[in-house]
């Protein structure tokens, strides 16, 4: 039960009582919980069948480009392309529910931080050919944190740089250290965000809704997931944008010193 009151004073400024209203938000909170549920297992029983035709698609691909049958590869090559975007939609899923039970768990391990971020660059650039990711990098140290969360922040943010904005073709990823901090920082010259929006980007499910020339894919669990990732890490993580000439998402994490 939720109360809410307030205190009211008479014309002469004297107290006079409280004002307040108590609702039992008991059918909510079931609600909310089998909303969690139902994500839970939805996505769960998602990927084991989605898995399996993983590993038959990757398996026919590689038959095919042995055999020289170059076509159906290519054409087996693009079904993969859109299985592994159904795996990472049904993770986001997973991700989603384990942070609202509280089960995401974390490994964390002493890395080379540029080191991560170069293989998680060079990977992303494979994915596409109109954009140049261009690397700024000067936070060579190592942190101690879950390398694969931390690269999947990464991922998140760039592969959002790529989508929001297709009219242009740079991307601009920065690391720095500062006041005993790693601090990154995507920046894209695409579509930008109202700044009315902004607030919300980092919410469950949000989307800025696309106008009528774009409308950009997604279930609007990347921020939000990527979020969760930093503040369980200790660090921030934060936007600057505006509509219509980019965005500049940045995240920051703790150097803890090694002892
Ligand atoms: P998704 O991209 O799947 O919708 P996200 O949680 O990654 O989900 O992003 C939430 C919303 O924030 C997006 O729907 C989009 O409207 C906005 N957004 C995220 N990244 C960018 C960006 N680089 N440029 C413009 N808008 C963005």
């Amino acid at each position: 039960i939720i109360c809410t009151g307030n205190p009211q004073y008479n014309t002469h400024g004297a107290f006079t009582g409280y004002i307040g209203a108590c609702v039992d938000i008991t059918e909510l909170k079931q609600l909310q919980r089998q909303k969690d549920d139902f994500i839970g297992i939805a996505s769960h029983e998602l990927k084991t069948p989605v898995t399996s035709i993983k590993a038959y698609t990757q398996l026919l691909e590689s038959m095919m480009r042995k055999k020289g049958d170059l076509k159906e590869a290519g054409m087996i090559s693009k079904m993969n392309v859109q299985i592994n975007r159904l795996t990472m939609l049904i993770e986001d899923l997973l991700d989603v529910t384990k942070i609202t039970s509280g089960r995401l768990q974390f490994h964390q391990t002493w890395f080379n931080f540029n080191q991560m971020m170069q293989e998680v660059v060079e990977d992303l650039q494979r994915t596409t050919a109109k954009h140049t990711l261009i690397e700024d990098f000067n936070a060579d140290t190592e942190i101690y944190s879950d390398k694969d969360r931390v690269g999947q922040v990464l991922i998140n943010l760039i592969t959002n740089a790529i989508k929001y904005s297709p009219d242009s073709d740079e991307i601009i990823i920065r690391t720095a250290i500062e006041n005993n901090e790693v601090q990154v920082s995507v920046q894209d010259f695409g579509i930008g965000i109202a700044q009315d929006k902004i607030d919300k980007v980092f919410e469950q499910f949000y989307r800025v809704s696309g106008d009528k020339e774009h409308t950009f894919p997604g279930l609007g669990l990347g921020l939000y997931i990527s979020s969760e990732i930093i503040k369980r890490e200790g660090g921030k993580i934060w936007v600057d944008s505006v509509e219509g000439k980019g965005s500049k998402f940045c995240f920051s994490l703790p150097i803890k010193a090694r002892v």
